[in-house]
């Protein structure tokens, strides 16, 4: 790809992707602007039945991929981090299934940066070819970063089409990237997980119908301030988002 560079970097919570160069960017699907990729990381379990951080009636998914975007009406992505309209993130969830060639682009490259603050830059490729096919259906809510200081400054994309991995796959994942500088004691990034948080009245839309299983998930006992779940008690507000993402990769 033309003038377009990839960091692949251990910060010893997650392996995330750096893009810089030519703009990566998003528009429609309700966002009011032009949003342009930053990096995009991963959130991962020790075991398959958690590491997502986004459930979807109450089932939770191995790992989770966030594309991190600012809004290209401020200067970089520093100058957004603390707006209220300044990121938008596009969460992909994954489910255990065959193994999927596209992700060893990636993976392949966790062994140059076993341990903490390690980085390399690697080939670049079309972050089209990682997503589903589907990008037609999504759940959209305004929320916070996961990570501190947690701004409430996302908006937010969970699309229904998950991405297969297979278990050999996630275990590259789980166990060949440390937490750890090097000559430290190693320890796996696993479960990097943060919990769902309390939505606080918050209305989380979705750009088409769902049926989903009409038991609540009763989250009285979370009180945080800000809110990352999806859950069927806040679907019963739907608002049908009628432009679609238009991806530009
Ligand atoms: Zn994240």
């Amino acid at each position: 790809m033309q003038n377009l560079t990839m960091k692949l970097a251990n910060n010893g919570h997650t392996v995330d992707l750096t893009v810089t160069g030519d703009p990566v960017s998003i528009t429609g699907g309700g966002l009011t602007n032009v949003y342009i990729v930053q990096q995009f990381h991963f959130h991962w379990g020790k075991e398959d039945k958690r590491g997502s951080e986004h459930d979807i009636d109450g089932k939770y998914f191995p790992m989770e991929m966030h594309i991190v975007h600012y809004n290209s009406k401020y200067k970089n992505f520093t100058e957004a981090l603390n707006k209220d309209d300044g990121l938008a993130v596009l969460g992909f969830l994954f489910e255990v299934g065959k193994y999927n060639l596209r992700f060893d682009r990636i993976i392949k490259h966790f062994s140059e940066i076993p341990y903490k603050d390690e980085h390399t830059d690697i080939e670049t490729f079309a972050m089209r070819d990682l997503l589903p096919e589907n990008l037609d259906g999504y759940y959209r809510y305004h929320g916070s970063l996961t990570t501190p200081p947690c701004y409430e400054s996302v908006t937010w994309s969970i699309f229904y089409q998950t991405i297969e991995i297979s278990e050999y796959q996630l275990d590259q994942f789980r166990h060949t990237v440390h937490e750890n500088y090097i000559n430290e004691t190693i320890r796996d990034i696993s479960d990097d997980y943060r919990p769902p948080q309390c939505l606080n009245h918050r209305k989380i839309h979705c750009s088409k119908p769902v049926v989903l299983n009409s038991k609540t998930t009763n989250r009285n006992g979370r009180t945080s301030a800000s809110a990352t779940l999806v859950s069927v008690t806040a679907i019963t507000s739907l608002i049908f988002l009628i432009k679609l993402f238009r991806i530009v990769f």
